[in-house]
């Protein structure tokens, strides 16, 4: 397992509590800010319940334990979507109910594990229910999501709770600097935000060289100098999600310079734009555009036009489509 992650020891100090006393729930929510950690908590709690050392659960080390970090233990399921689809059918999840039902190999505990949770369809979250209802004994189930709030209240409400916040950039440094090596975390988080473990899979300099061209395009959008249609294209065609995550970093740290500008209390009609630094759209449009960023983030498979709907988005950046409705310039 790799070192754990230092923003994490709150919860991971929770669950260790729960299991000593053998009130681990039946199905954890784990609601995570996008990279800060969801998947690796997820598998260090499906350790906690499997490894073979109950006193000193999680080693790490046995064989339950070296076999739930690779993924291979017979009495974890890890379901997500498949390949070439972004959403989890309800084949998946009746697969898994009819797993967890099953007696474990080890004589312990059964675990499945589903992530991004929020890519469930409809039909797989109503199928999941029957299982969150009635539980099998010595059931973990553990969801992993970014927007629980795509999810039916029924399901999260039958979950316990668990926050990960993105860890501050200190911690976010450290831990890469230790799994992954010296590189230049600091410049792909600021493309990516503070998102360690999406930083820890990919190339550190192709990482900030997105970022950097991402950001690049959303000025020179913002700025009116460069054609909506060709960057829609553009970005269509080469590291869509990584680029729509740099998105929202970008409108984030708009925000809250917009907020520490009382922006809250500025009007809220589009504002001309003015070149000179000033907030060019207003805040509710940022949160507006910020939606739609995650939206299309989390509809990537649906069959729409991507290049179409980031157009859409674009427009709505550059000055020419802020003022197109009843400005004169
Ligand atoms: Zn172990």
């Amino acid at each position: 397992m790799t070192l754990a992650p230092r923003w994490l020891a709150a919860e991971m100090a929770a669950l260790g509590a729960a299991h000593r006393r053998d009130r681990m729930p039946h199905a954890l929510l784990i609601h995570e800010a996008p990279g800060a950690g969801g998947e690796w908590l997820a598998t260090w709690a499906a350790q906690l319940v499997l490894c073979e050392k109950s006193a000193a659960a999680p080693c790490g080390a046995c064989t339950a334990c070296r076999r739930v970090q690779a993924l291979q233990h017979p009495d974890l399921t890890w379901v997500r979507p498949l390949e070439d689809s972004r959403q989890i059918r309800i084949e998946q999840v009746r697969d898994l109910s009819a797993e967890l039902a099953l007696t474990s190999h080890g004589g312990g505990y059964k675990v499945g594990v589903i992530t991004p949770a929020d890519a469930l369809n409809r039909f797989a979250a109503n199928a999941l229910l029957k299982t969150l209802e009635e539980p099998p004994a010595r059931t973990l189930l553990v969801l992993v999501a970014t927007q629980p709030s795509r999810l039916p209240p029924t399901v999260v409400s039958r979950c316990q709770r668990l926050r990960v916040r993105a860890p501050a950039r200190s911690e976010a440094t450290a831990w890469l600097t230790s799994t992954r090596g010296k590189a230049d975390w600091d410049a792909a988080l600021d493309a990516l935000g503070e998102a360690p473990m999406l930083a820890a899979e990919a190339d550190p300099a192709e990482l900030a060289a997105v970022g950097a061209d991402t950001r690049g395009t959303l000025e020179a959008l913002a700025a009116g100098r460069t054609d909506p249609v060709a960057a829609a294209e553009r970005w269509a065609r080469s590291e869509l999600p990584l680029r729509l995550l740099c998105f929202e970093k970008w409108l984030t740290e708009r925000i809250r310079g917009d907020e520490r500008q009382g922006g809250f209390l500025t009007e809220m009609r589009a504002a001309p734009y003015l070149s000179a630094g000033r907030p060019f759209l207003n805040i509710r449009e940022l949160f507006g555009l910020m939606d739609e960023v995650r939206d299309l983030r989390a509809t990537l498979d649906a069959p729409l036009n991507r290049g179409l709907a980031l157009e859409a988005l674009f427009r709505r950046l550059a000055p020419a489509g802020r003022t197109r409705s009843g400005e004169h310039g």
